[in-house]
């Protein structure tokens, strides 16, 4: 294995941040004042957008917060990575947002967590662009998720929502992003790391000028970090320059248990604890937990 070398945190450490993650986590996050709203969004794919609203979410139930995820991206990976199925005839984000369901009715409830739920993908949210195109009227159409996520936050009480977007700035990331304040943007080490930031950048200001006036790209989080090659620290080094303070200091590593972990219907922070990538998702969601929102 290419990166075999950077899973071996040492064995004691790993297996005090398993025991840590599995007894002594509850109560360690601090709770927010009200529900924290962080859409996940970067059409650039693979990196990282999913497993990061995976592992947050999970470290965060973990210690003890109440977490939602809404998966909206019609791949349904981050339902997979919670055991949930996203079959044609599931239900989920879809019948929220083309049916008027509730998100109370349409989510289920993480196997393994007290406090974590998730409103799934299904495949046929594939066509929900389309659809909402020939269903809803034009002016409504930005805002279904938000007015969703309203009425469910009205009578539940959730400390986060993390929303997985599509790769992709259609009208499912559109949606993600009139519904909150937060963007988390993950970045990934490798070449061309900021290609297509502008883009979204751009595109998350124009759903602020005429959306949602409250949107900010709150968090940068680098992903996959690979620390054999000068080519990630120097991606690390211009993340940095370019968002400033708004970069997490914890910068995920690549490794191998973070990719199995969703082929066993797991986040990492369940699969492999002591793992590098499980102990660097609990520091980033320590981190994010410990921040100040705006406004
Ligand atoms: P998409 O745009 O298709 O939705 P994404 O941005 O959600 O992709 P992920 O699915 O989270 O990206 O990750 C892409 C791939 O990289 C997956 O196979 C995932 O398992 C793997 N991966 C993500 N993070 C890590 C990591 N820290 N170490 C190793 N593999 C990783
Ligand atoms: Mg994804």
């Amino acid at each position: 294995m290419a990166y075999a070398d950077e899973e071996d945190t040492p064995l004691a450490a790993a297996a005090a941040a398993a025991v840590y993650v599995r007894r002594g986590l509850k109560g360690t996050f601090a709770k927010p004042k009200q529900t924290r709203i962080i859409t996940i969004a970067n059409q650039k794919g693979g990196v990282g957008k999913t497993t990061s609203a995976v592992n947050l979410a999970a470290s965060m139930a973990l210690a003890g917060l109440n977490v939602l995820v809404i998966d909206l991206d019609p791949q349904g990976n981050a339902s997979t990575a919670f055991g949930i199925d996203h079959y044609e005839d599931a239900s989920g984000s879809f019948d929220v947002l083309l049916d008027g369901e509730a998100i109370a009715d349409m989510m289920s409830a993480a196997e393994g967590f007290d406090s974590l739920w998730v409103l799934p993908a299904t495949l046929d949210l594939a066509g929900a662009d389309i659809e909402l195109i020939s269903t809803v009227a034009e002016a409504e159409r930005p805002f279904l998720l938000k007015a969703a996520l309203a009425d469910f936050l009205a009578d539940h009480e959730m400390d986060y929502v993390f929303i997985d977007c599509p790769p992709s700035l259609g009208m499912l990331t559109i949606n993600a992003l009139a519904a909150v304040k937060e963007v988390l943007i993950p970045i990934q080490c490798e070449f061309y790391a900021l290609e297509g930031v502008q883009q979204l950048l751009r595109t998350i200001e124009f759903a602020k000028e005429r959306l949602n006036p409250d949107l900010e790209v709150s968090t940068i989080l680098l992903t996959m970090y690979n620390s054999t090659t000068n080519l990630s620290a120097s991606v690390v080094e211009e993340v940095r320059g370019y968002f400033g303070k708004k970069v997490l200091e914890t910068v995920i590593p690549r490794s191998i248990y973070v990719a199995e972990a969703p082929s066993f219907g797991q986040s990492v922070m369940t699969y492999d604890p002591g793992s590098t990538g499980a102990v660097a998702y609990l520091a980033a969601a320590r981190e994010i937990t410990e921040r100040k929102q705006k406004g």
